[in-house]
């Protein structure tokens, strides 16, 4: 089971665990010369024994319900192992079989995920759990090209969960792995399909899940991106870092990603009417960023665009009438994988028009109970409910 820790949990991603590390990259001589199987035995051997003495107890440890396993896979990926956990006990607490999970709506995955960002992976979840339930008796498949079949299935969680579930002789490559294998390999710098075979190469027959588990806990907890634990680590005997005297520093993912920085402008209407305020919010599309969840309505700023006059268009984009001065709130800066968005948010006392509108009005005391916010609009709304107590 894997215990990464790159990215923070409040953004939101839609690719499958470091498959954007593998792009562009030259492959080098080959490095499955090298790994000859007394090589091979050796690794397993030395870093078997150090993952049975030295694993963190996790509660996807020695887990043997493949659902179960599969969650906490789908959980981890792109998030810290100690924001996982309570994520993984609530979700469990809900959904304790996949039946439970298959029977759920959109809305109720989305609730117990809330705050763990990628909200495109609760949703894959539940199509491939009612997938699960209605094609294989709601039995996960035990072959990885079934697995690979399922929504949201990717080369890496069809490996964990088959080495780990079903002790399929399989790799799960993940960009700790990545890191741990490249390094024990400098500096012959294997390509990402030479990791790949490297990693095919060396997993244990005997215990699949395990030797996977093990080489993602060793790039988790010392093989670290920076400053390696080579000391402690069990696989410096035959690691080509550490006995070449200098560790290949990790690119990050994020880091080599290119970065779109946009503006958008965000329209917090209000409407005061005699039972209390309310807020108008608008539901992104399914699919795609923050797929599902709830905004306020705004809108995505040209060059060069007034973010007031783009405010007024979308105020009469949605037939309202404002009926005084907008506030203008602080912006606020919010980095997702492969956005940077600076938000102009303006709170606008509203008169909501004779029309139906594609948005719905929310009582400003019930909208966390009611609806599911991407993080930077709960700052918004935090930004909002502080101005209207000031009496902006
Ligand atoms: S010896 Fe150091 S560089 Fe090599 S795998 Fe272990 S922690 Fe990483």
């Amino acid at each position: 089971m894997s215990t990464r820790s790159s990215e923070r949990g409040n953004q939101d991603v839609v690719e499958e665990k470091g498959d954007s590390a593998s792009a562009g990259h030259e492959e080098g001589p080959s490095a499955l010369s090298v790994l000859t199987p007394a090589v091979a035995d050796r690794i397993r051997r030395h870093l078997l024994r150090w993952y049975d003495a030295h694993r963190r107890p996790l509660p996807w440890r020695g887990e043997q319900d493949p659902y179960r396993i599969w969650v906490a896979e789908v959980m981890l990926q792109q998030t810290r192992v100690e924001t996982a956990v309570p994520y993984y006990r609530r979700w469990l607490e809900r959904f304790p079989t996949l039946e439970d999970l298959a029977a759920a709506s959109d809305e109720e995955v989305l609730k117990i995920w809330e705050g763990l960002g990628y909200y495109s992976r609760p949703l894959r979840l539940l199509q491939a759990a009612r997938v699960v339930k209605e094609s294989y008796g709601g039995e996960l498949p035990r072959s990885l090209e079934e697995l690979r079949r399922l929504p949201g299935v990717g080369p890496y969680t069809a490996g964990a969960v088959g080495s780990i579930a079903f002790g399929l002789p399989v790799a799960a490559v993940d960009g700790n792995v990545r890191r741990v294998l490249t390094r024990c390999f400098h500096p012959l710098s294997p390509g990402p399909r030479q990791i790949e075979a490297l990693a095919r190469a060396l997993v244990d027959p005997r215990r699949p899940g395990d030797f996977n588990q093990a080489l993602m806990e060793v790039g988790s907890t010392l093989c670290r991106p920076r400053a390696p634990f080579c000391t402690a680590c069990p696989l410096s005997g035959a690691c080509g870092a550490r006995r070449g005297g200098g560790v290949p520093q990790a690119v990050s993912p994020a880091a080599a990603r290119r970065v779109r920085k946009v503006e958008e402008v965000v329209l917090v209407a209000v409407w005061e009417r005699a039972g209390g305020a309310a807020f108008l919010f608008r539901r992104r599309p399914a699919r795609g960023l923050l797929g599902g969840l709830w905004e306020f309505p705004g809108a995505e700023l040209g060059a060069g665009a007034d973010p007031l006059s783009a405010a007024e268009a979308v105020l009469g984009a949605l037939g309202l009438n404002g009926s005084a001065s907008p506030f203008p709130l602080p912006p606020l800066a919010h980095a997702f994988t492969h956005r940077k968005v600076l938000y102009h948010p303006f709170l606008w006392r509203v008169l909501p028009g004779s029309e139906e509108i594609p948005a719905r009005w929310v009582e400003e005391g019930r909208v966390e109970e009611e609806l599911i916010l991407p993080a930077a609009q709960k700052r918004i709304l935090s930004l909002a409910r502080e101005a209207l107590v000031r009496g902006t």
